[in-house]
């Protein structure tokens, strides 16, 4: 099903609504370029809360799983890409001192040989070149987010084992695997500053006064992708997602020119790579492109 000389992305990612704020601009732009992205997302985000207070209503919570589908579907046509769940259920973000058991049978209980599967058999199916997921961390310490890095590493090292998951296809063995760094301190320091250049109120004052430098993931930044022109497509998106976005939030609150001027690109980590690529990079495709066009 799959033609040698198209260069397919797969962003792994634990809800709907992640995908629109991480890496969001990157698949528009790959898309715009004709890649095929696909967009695996672990869990139908079903013990999500609404976080938009226009939202918040009875006849919302009463369907929000019907509802984070239907905004995954709205999203998934703004991007432009692919998307399939991989059919796990929300464990939650865990609230309280001590924290609540997580609930059974939930996607981060799970072992992760067996919540990768799915992801190997999609790899096998979709045959990317390049995957992207999160840091070891999460990048936010939701356990569905730290179960999306687990199963990504492992479906990325098992995908093109021929002794591994034999009954879920044909091995195929990703070249490039990236996390996503975005949220980073400099990034974050550079809105911040440009906000208050302009003589606003910035919405990071709290955020840096509480950032402990020895949590920046910056230096582990090797690649940078240009993809400004198309933030007011992912905010496009991120809006689709109405129930876990306010219009009016932090998301929001710096100027899409601001971002173009200050931070113009989306940021990662390659974690592995089978191809030799200078770093730093700024195309997730690099070692790649003449490969596929060689052949
Ligand atoms: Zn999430």
């Amino acid at each position: 099903m799959t033609d040698p000389d198209q260069l397919r992305l797969l962003a792994v990612h634990a809800h709907p609504d992640d995908e629109s704020s991480k890496g969001a601009a990157t698949m528009a732009k790959y898309v715009a370029e004709g890649v095929r992205v696909l967009v695996a997302t672990a869990t139908g985000g079903e013990r999500g809360s609404v976080l938009n207070p226009a939202m918040d209503r009875p006849e919302v919570w009463e369907r929000l799983p019907q509802i984070r589908v239907e905004e995954m579907a709205r999203a998934r046509e703004i991007l432009g890409v692919e998307q399939e769940f991989l059919g796990f259920v929300d464990s939650g973000l865990p609230e309280g001192d001590p924290m609540p058991p997580l609930p059974e049978g939930c996607f981060a209980l799970l072992p992760v040989e067996e919540a990768a599967a799915p992801l190997v058999a999609l790899i096998r199916r979709f045959r990317p070149q390049v995957m992207t997921t999160y840091d070891e961390r999460g990048g936010y310490p939701h356990p569905d987010h730290i179960k999306t890095h687990e199963i990504s590493v492992h479906a990325f090292e098992a995908a093109g084992d021929p002794d591994r998951y034999p009954e879920l296809g044909e091995p195929w063995q990703v070249s490039k695997l990236y996390y996503h760094m975005s949220f980073t301190l400099p990034r974050t320091k550079a809105l911040h500053e440009a906000i208050l250049a302009t003589g606003s109120e910035s919405p990071y004052a709290e955020w840096l006064a509480k950032w402990d430098p020895a949590h920046d993931i910056s230096h582990r930044v090797t690649t940078r992708v240009p993809c400004g022109e198309y933030f007011p497509v992912r905010d496009a998106a991120l809006i689709a997602h109405a129930t876990q976005i306010d219009p009016l939030g932090r998301w929001f609150a710096c100027p899409v020119e601001t971002q173009q001027q200050v931070w113009p690109t989306e940021d990662y980590e390659l974690a592995r790579s089978l191809v030799d690529t200078p770093t730093p990079e700024d195309d997730l495709f690099t070692g790649i492109r003449s490969e596929v066009t060689a052949r």
